[in-house]
């Protein structure tokens, strides 16, 4: 972890993974936090990028460093080097294509076998706004939260709806989680 007791908060600094189904919207949830921008084309870069976000938590100020596949997961070939040292990560699905959502299994089970176990990690749901489309219920998001001990939220990185919230509750809890060990 890229922390130690004697720092100040200000140097907190926390890699979060998007990880989840090509198109489901990982890099439109990233550029709706980051730079409150939405892009209706995918846009197909090839490589991981990633960007530094300042957060205030508890008025303290964390960085939190989310990573983008940026398109590598359309080969099933994210790398090790994706995962390493992640202390979060954001698991998502398209509520409006089932098959995005019994996808979710086996990115938990590549996630665990690349970084930490106690990586904190919510299950997102994201395309909250397409009502008329919808595959997947929220109980059923929930359910399967619940079941794999994971945070669960709806999102929209169109309308922007939990956006913030989804990043927020994953730094929130490692800083809670780095907070309590220190003390
Ligand atoms: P990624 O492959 O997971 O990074 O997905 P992208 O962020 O590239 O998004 C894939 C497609 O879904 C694009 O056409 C986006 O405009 C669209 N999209 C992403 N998020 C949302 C959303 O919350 N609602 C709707 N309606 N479309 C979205
Ligand atoms: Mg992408």
């Amino acid at each position: 972890m890229a922390i130690s007791s004697e720092e100040q908060t200000e140097d907190y600094l926390f890699k979060i993974v998007l990880i989840g189904d090509s198109a489901v919207g990982k890099s439109n949830l990233l550029g709706r936090f980051a730079r409150n921008e939405f892009h209706s084309n995918s846009k197909s870069t090839i490589g991981v990028e990633f960007q530094t976000q300042k957060m205030d938590i508890d008025g303290k100020e964390v960085k939190a460093q989310i990573w983008d596949t940026a398109g590598q997961e359309r080969f099933r070939a994210v790398t090790s080097a994706y995962y390493r040292g992640a202390v979060g990560a954001l698991v998502v699905y398209d509520i409006s294509r089932r098959q995005t959502f019994e996808s979710i299994g086996r990115w938990l089970n590549e996630l665990h076998t690349h970084s930490d176990m106690n990586v904190v990690t919510i299950l997102v749901g994201n395309k909250s706004d397409l009502r008329d489309a919808r595959e997947v219920s929220a109980d059923e998001g929930k359910a399967l939260a619940e079941a794999q001990g994971l945070f669960f939220m709806e999102t929209s990185a169109l309308d922007s709806s939990n956006v913030a919230s989804a990043f927020q509750t994953v730094v929130k809890e490692i800083y809670n989680i780095l907070s309590r060990k220190v003390i």
